[in-house]
């Protein structure tokens, strides 16, 4: 699925005038291109003519892990580690589905451990199998540990509805992160 870059795009209106279908158009308001799934045939003229390589194809699937206490805010006073749940999303096609809630079970028997105890980035770990992306508000010392495993993601948008709506516009900046050899993280907004 192809996917405009909103940290790269400057609306220059080259894809636009690209698309044979209308597909790709930018959007004023924004100051972004967009693509209409619905009309788009997939011919990558707006991949091929983009002066700032905003546009991609993204096949990967990721699986995202937020922290949160409550299941509906992402972990507010705390770091990510110390999330009560991990809430799963998969994401692929540009979809994020829902795939379950697990109770971060290793940090709760961890709680005396001080932020960058290396104990606890191997507790954190081990409850996030299989998890790609991780995405709290803060992250602990640890994140140095964590990063090489996986992507951290800080979004400091509350409500879990509206980060999802985040993850879902800035699938390019994941992707870009999670195959840099050295990864720093990123803030999304
Ligand atoms: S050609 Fe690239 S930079 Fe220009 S509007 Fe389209 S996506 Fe953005």
């Amino acid at each position: 699925m192809l996917h405009v870059s909103k940290n790269k795009c400057v609306g220059c209106g080259i894809c636009e005038s690209q698309c044979p279908t209308g597909a790709v158009f930018v959007d004023k308001a924004i100051g972004i291109a967009v693509i209409n799934k619905d009309e788009c045939k997939r011919c990558e003229m707006c991949l091929e003519n983009c002066p700032q390589n905003a546009i991609r194809d993204i096949t990967d699937e990721l699986v995202i892990a937020i922290g949160t206490d409550d299941g509906k805010t992402i972990k507010p006073d705390n770091h990510f580690g110390m999330s009560q749940y991990f809430l799963i999303w998969k994401y692929a096609n540009g979809r994020l589905d829902f795939i379950e809630k697990r109770e971060n079970v290793k940090y709760q028997e961890d709680e005396t451990k001080i932020h960058g105890d290396p104990g606890k980035a191997k507790a954190t770990a081990s409850a996030l199998k299989g998890v790609d992306v991780l995405v709290g508000k803060m992250m602990g010392p640890n994140i140095d540990r964590l990063k090489n495993k996986f992507v951290p993601v800080i979004i400091r948008e509350p409500l879990i509805e509206e980060a999802n709506k985040i993850i879902r516009n800035s699938i390019n900046e994941i992707v870009e992160e999670k195959e840099k050899g050295e990864r720093r993280g990123i803030i999304l907004t």
